[in-house]
């Protein structure tokens, strides 16, 4: 098999493919989807901030990509009657979906768990676990809609081995982690649906310089260098890979 990260991406690779990219307004998020445009992919940006998608649509479209579909929407709210609704929308407009990338996630506060408040645990669970739990689900149709498609959630280091102070973070990937073997299972045998986990390993984000403000930024890849894993994982090249949790960088 080929290792992801090392993967060289064909340029017309996602041609004629849609793919949904949650937390498409900036990061990694950002750099997926212009990256998956790049190589053809008519892409829904998915995010809750509007202004930050336009900027994120105009820059794909002035790279001369498929012109993609802006969803604005804020995880924390995703239930099952607006991700019903996007469903509906990407099979009417755009026939099927061949991949989801769930991408966008809170940090949340970096505490010990005696002192962690409640509701931001709940917040970070809602948007980090929930809301990629219950806009799959929804997603379903559009995706067996697809000859095949393949869904990529995002995990992390502490969602693998629990660290202090990580928190409804860490749990949350530990949880997305589980979705997605539990899915990767159901679907193995069922569908020409493929599943697996990305970790994109220490990149310069915003949320990595929250998380380690003392670092210097300029010490980690800019999310567009480490893009590799990303394009295997969602394109058809990674067909029959599944239940895998992949490592975007060398570590
Ligand atoms: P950023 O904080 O830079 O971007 C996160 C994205 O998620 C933003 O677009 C943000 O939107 C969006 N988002 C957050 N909350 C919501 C919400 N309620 N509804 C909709 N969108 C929301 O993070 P990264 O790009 O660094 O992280 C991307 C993924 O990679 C995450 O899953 C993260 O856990 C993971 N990761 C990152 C690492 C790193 O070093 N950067 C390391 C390991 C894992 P908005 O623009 O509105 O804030």
């Amino acid at each position: 098999m080929t290792e992801p990260r090392l993967y060289r991406a064909p340029p017309a690779l996602l041609a004629g493919r849609n793919i949904l990219v949650t937390g498409a307004g900036a990061g990694i998020g950002r750099a997926a989807a212009l990256a998956f445009a790049a190589h053809g992919a008519t892409v829904v940006l998915l995010g809750r901030d509007q202004p930050r998608l336009e900027t994120c649509y105009d820059a794909i479209l002035a790279a001369g990509g498929p012109e993609p579909v802006i969803q604005v929407l804020d995880l924390k709210e995703a239930d099952d009657a607006a991700c019903g609704a996007l469903n509906a929308q990407i099979v009417e407009h755009l026939g099927c979906l061949h991949g989801i990338l769930h991408n966008a996630a809170l940090l949340g506060p970096r505490t010990p768990l005696e002192q962690y408040p409640s509701a931001r645990w709940l917040d970070v669970i809602a948007v980090n676990l929930n809301a990629p739990f219950v806009l799959t689900r929804a997603l379903m149709p559009a995706l067996r809609a697809a000859p095949d498609a393949s869904i990529v959630f995002t995990t992390s280091g502490v969602g693998r081995r629990g660290r202090a102070y990580w928190g409804a973070y860490a749990v949350s990937k530990f949880g997305i982690e589980g979705l997605s073997q539990v899915l990767a299972d159901e679907l193995a045998n069922t569908s020409s649906i493929r599943v697996n986990c990305v970790n994109p390993g220490p990149t310069n984000t915003a949320m990595r310089r929250e998380a380690y403000p003392a670092e210097a930024p300029h010490g980690n890849p800019d999310p567009e260098r480490i893009m590799a894993a990303y394009l295997y994982l969602i394109g058809p090249d990674s067909r029959g890979c599944t239940g895998g949790s992949f490592d975007a960088q060398a570590r």
